[in-house]
C-alpha cells in the first residue's frame, strides 16, 4: 500500500501515527497518510516564517517565481492520468469529472497565476503636497491554507498558486478525508525546485492541527475553504494575532427557473447543479425555485432524466454518479432525507440503491412541495438532494432566493435578458449564472455574500487577497517641508 509523507522545509517526513485513506467506491484502504501533531505543525510554520523573513523568495523578480508556477503546471499535466485516477479513488468523484475538470483546472490555475505580473505593479499617486507617493503591493507573509474534501486538487491550486505568485510562504493542510492529490502535488512542487520552506504540507485532523494553523501567531493569514460552522471558529481563532482571514464557506444556492426558459437546457442545468460530484458542491443549486406555470411539465422531464442516471464506481468512465465521500457523509445526507420525508413530498430516490452493497452510494433524490422555511431548504445538505419550491412572480422568486443565511451562487434560467439583468442585480450572492452553471474562470472572482464567506478567490481580487498595500511617501523639498521640519522652530 502506498505510504505518503509530510513535506516540511524541503524534507519528507514520517509521523508516528497515520490515517487510512479509503476509496468510497469499494471501501478499500488505498493509502496511508501522515497524521501530523501540533509540534510538527509549529515546526512547519516556523520554517515558513524564517523563509519568508530571511530568505530571498519574496524579493525574487516576479518572472523568477513565475518559472516555478509554470513548472508546477507542467508537472500536473505530466501526471494528469495518475492524478485523475487518484482523485477519483480518494473522493468518489467520477473519473470523467476528474479527467476533464479537476486536473486541467488545477494546471491552468498555476499557469494563469504565472502571468499576472501587471496586476501586482505598484503605482505612483499624486498627492496635494508634492513629493512622491508610491503605493506598492507586498506579500502578506506566512499563509496557512486549509481545504475541504470535495475538490481537493482544484482547491489546492486555487490556494497555492496566487499565494506563491505574490511571494508568500505557505503551510497547507488538506482534508484528512482526501489528501492524496495534494500530497502528490507536493512532489510536483518539490520537483519544480521551489526553495525549501516556501511550500510545506501537513496532513491530519482539522480539530487539532487546523486549529493550530488558525491560531498560531507566526501566521499572517488563514485562507480557509470549508463549512460555515468551522469557518466561524477559524475566524475567532485568527483574532489571536489579528491575522487576515479569508473564508470560502457553505451555500444553499437558489436555481431559479422562469417559464420563458429553454426547458431542455434548464432541466439539464438543474441536474448538473445538484448531481455533479453527488451534490457535494459549495455552489450546488440545492433549492430549485420553479415557476408555477411550468411546474408539472418541468418536474416530469427532470424525473425522467434523473432516473436514467447511471450510478457506479468512480473509476468507471460510464458512471454518471459515484459514491459520496464517506460513510458518515452518506449518513448525514440520509438523516436529512428522513427530515425531508416528514416535511415535504419525496419524488424520487431517497435510498441506498439495491445493487450496491459496497461503497457509499445514494440514489439522486428530489423533493417537492418544499417551503423555504423547511430544514431541507435552509440547511446545507451537501449531497444529491434537490428541494423544489414553487413560485408565481418574479418578485416572489427574488424574495425566496435571498431568504437564506448564505449567498454563494445563484442561477437564473430565462430567455429574457432584461429580466436576467434585473434579477441578477437583486440577488445577494457572489456569483450569478444565467442559462448556465458552474462557470469558473481564473480571470473572474468567486466568493460569498453573507455567511458564505469573506474575500474572493481567483481573478484580480483573488490575487490581491494575498498581498497588502504599503504607501511610501518621499519628501523631495530641499530642507524638508517647514510644516514638519520647523514646526517646533528649528
Ligand atoms: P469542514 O468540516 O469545515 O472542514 C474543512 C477543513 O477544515 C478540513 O481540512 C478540516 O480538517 C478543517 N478543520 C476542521 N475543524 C477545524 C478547526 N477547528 N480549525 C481549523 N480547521 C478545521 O468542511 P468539509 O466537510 O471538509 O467540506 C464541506 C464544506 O465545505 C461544505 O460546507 C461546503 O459548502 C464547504 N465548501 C465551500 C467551498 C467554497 O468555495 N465556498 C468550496 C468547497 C467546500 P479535517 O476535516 O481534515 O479534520
Ligand atoms: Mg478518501
Amino acid at each position: 500500500m502506498k505510504k505518503y509523507q509530510l513535506y516540511i522545509n524541503g524534507n519528507w517526513l514520517d509521523t508516528k501515527e497515520v490515517i487510512s485513506s479509503i476509496d468510497p467506491s469499494t471501501e478499500e484502504v488505498i493509502a496511508e497518510i501522515p497524521k501530523a501533531d501540533n509540534n510538527l505543525v509549529k515546526q512547519a510554520i516556523s520554517f515558513a516564517r524564517t523563509t519568508f523573513d530571511k530568505g530571498d523568495w519574496s524579493n525574487l523578480a516576479f518572472s523568477e517565481r513565475a518559472e516555478y508556477l509554470k513548472k508546477i503546471s507542467e508537472g500536473i499535466l505530466e501526471n494528469a492520468q495518475k492524478l485523475a485516477e487518484l482523485e477519483a479513488r480518494d473522493t468518489g468523484k467520477t473519473i470523467k469529472q476528474t479527467t476533464f475538470i479537476d486536473v486541467p483546472t488545477a494546471a491552468e490555475c498555476f499557469d494563469y497565476f504565472s502571468k499576472v505580473e501587471s496586476e501586482l505593479k505598484g503605482e505612483q499617486v499624486s498627492v496635494p503636497f508634492g513629493g512622491q507617493s508610491t503605493v506598492v503591493r507586498e506579500p502578506l507573509g506566512v499563509i496557512a491554507s486549509i481545504t475541504p474534501w470535495n475538490y481537493p486538487l482544484i482547491m489546492a491550486a486555487w490556494k497555492i498558486a496566487p499565494a506563491l505568485a505574490c511571494g508568500n510562504t505557505i503551510v497547507f493542510k488538506p482534508s484528512q478525508l482526501a489528501s492524496l492529490t495534494s500530497l502528490e502535488l507536493a512532489k510536483i512542487i518539490d520537483k519544480a525546485g521551489l526553495p525549501k520552506g516556501v511550500f510545506n504540507i501537513v496532513t491530519g485532523s482539522g480539530a487539532e492541527i487546523g486549529k493550530e494553523l488558525a491560531q498560531n501567531t507566526s501566521v499572517d493569514m488563514v485562507a480557509f475553504t470549508g463549512s460555515t460552522e468551522v469557518g466561524k471558529e477559524v475566524m475567532s481563532l485568527a483574532s489571536n494575532n489579528v491575522k487576515k482571514v479569508f473564508l470560502e464557506l457553505g451555500g444553499k444556492s437558489p436555481n431559479i427557473v422562469f417559464d420563458d426558459c429553454d426547458l431542455e437546457a434548464a432541466v439539464g442545468g438543474t441536474m448538473s447543479a445538484i448531481f455533479m460530484n453527488q451534490g457535494q458542491m459549495c455552489v450546488a443549486g440545492s433549492r430549485l425555485l420553479l415557476q408555477d406555470t411550468i411546474y408539472d411539465k418541468f418536474i416530469e422531464l427532470l424525473i425522467e432524466k434523473t432516473k436514467k442516471l447511471k450510478l457506479g464506481p468512480a473509476l468507471d468512465y460510464s458512471s454518471d454518479i459515484g459514491p459520496l465521500v464517506s460513510k458518515q457523509q452518506r449518513q448525514r445526507v440520509l438523516d436529512y432525507i428522513e427530515i425531508g420525508k416528514k416535511e415535504a413530498r419525496l419524488l424520487c430516490g431517497g435510498n441506498i440503491p439495491k445493487d450496491f452493497n459496497k461503497g457509499y452510494f445514494l440514489a439522486p433524490t428530489i423533493f417537492d412541495n418544499v417551503k423555504n422555511n423547511m430544514r431541507i431548504a435552509r440547511e446545507e445538505i451537501f449531497g444529491p438532494v434537490l428541494s423544489i419550491i414553487k413560485f408565481s412572480s418574479e418578485d416572489e422568486a427574488i424574495e425566496i432566493a435571498n431568504d437564506t443565511i448564505y449567498g454563494l451562487a445563484a442561477m437564473i434560467w430565462t430567455k429574457d435578458l432584461l429580466r436576467a439583468n434585473i434579477v441578477s442585480k437583486k440577488l445577494r450572492s457572489g456569483t450569478v449564472w444565467v442559462n448556465t452553471y458552474g462557470m469558473f474562470f481564473n480571470q473572474t472572482p468567486f466568493g460569498g455574500y453573507k455567511q458564505s464567506g469573506i474575500g474572493r478567490e481567483l481573478g484580480r481580487d483573488g490575487l490581491l487577497e494575498y498581498t497588502q498595500t504599503k504607501h511610501i511617501n518621499i519628501d523631495l523639498t530641499s530642507g524638508g517641508k517647514s510644516l514638519v521640519s520647523s514646526w517646533f522652530g528649528g
